[in-house]
């Protein structure tokens, strides 16, 4: 699956006509210098992965307010600070954050990091609010065309409208690229996302509670990279007594860290077989 990956970009590249666009991803073959005796033998150049870990809000945006004034913006960044690190410490993984400290990042500039960084993969951290507070539980979104209940779409418009409070325009205009390119392109990724929302669910379910349908989709601004693997985790729920506290703590967030970590690794093992 690592070559469909690169097939896409260059697709994409070669729709945008541009050439310079293909750059070879990090997963690109090095050939090994000729042996003094045998056959030269081709081997492959040490993997690193890059992960963009998207901390969810960040400064005038506090994102979801807990009912003891806890910041969703200030658990996101805290909890995908530790990912960062233990995606780092692996040897594995190249993680690029999109922010790393309490600013302001309008979400088009979130995805833009990330196809610049020529992402493997996107994740953005959250945690959500809901009206009843007796819900608690981890949910994972991947993009759809369309919200299909109103619990998505209002959590859908809730996020995106974020990038409004900044005056930022939501969608930024593709260029003229190919619709079926682009299509096919798109209908890849969206394949790679849902996996990648299936193993957190997965590895996540085993250590925090779950919502019920835990595995979502909706339209958020932040997950329309067309050739990003993308996910949105919404960690918790600051609206429920007992995870506004289980949240706030080093402990839990480094365990949930610990478990995207094991999805990440779960998803790359399955996507792109060694
Ligand atoms: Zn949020």
């Amino acid at each position: 699956m690592r070559g469909g990956v690169a097939s896409r970009r260059e697709l994409l590249a070669l729709a945008a006509g541009s050439v310079c666009g293909m750059v070879p991803g990090p997963g690109a073959f090095a050939r090994a210098p000729l042996r003094r005796h045998g056959i030269p033998k081709p081997e492959r150049a040490p993997l690193l992965r890059t992960v963009v870990i998207d901390a969810g809000h960040g400064g005038i945006d506090p994102g979801a307010i807990s009912p003891h004034g806890i910041y969703e913006k200030t658990i996101t960044l805290a909890t995908t600070r530790e990912l960062a690190r233990l995606l780092e410490a692996t040897g594995r993984f190249r993680a690029v954050l999109t922010r790393n400290n309490d600013h302001y990042v309008p979400l088009p500039r979130r995805v833009e990091r990330a196809r610049r960084a020529h992402a493997d993969l996107f994740l953005s951290i959250h945690a959500d609010a809901l009206p009843n507070a007796s819900l608690r539980g981890l949910s994972v979104y991947t993009l759809s065309d369309q919200a299909s209940d109103r619990q998505t779409a209002a959590l859908a418009t809730r996020e995106n409208r974020d990038d409004f409070i900044a005056g930022v325009h939501l969608f930024r205009q593709p260029r003229e690229i190919g619709a079926i390119l682009l299509d096919l392109a798109r209908r890849q990724t969206n394949n790679q996302s849902l996996m990648l929302a299936r193993a957190v669910v997965d590895e996540l379910g085993r250590e925090v509670p779950l919502l019920e349908r835990p595995q979502r989709e909706a339209g958020f601004a932040v997950l329309t990279a067309p050739d990003v693997p993308s996910a949105l985790v919404e960690l918790g729920c600051l609206s429920n007594p007992d995870e506004e506290r289980l949240l706030q703590q080093r402990a839990y967030q480094q365990r949930m860290a610990h478990a995207l970590l094991r999805a990440i690794e779960d998803y790359f093992a399955a996507a792109i077989p060694a």
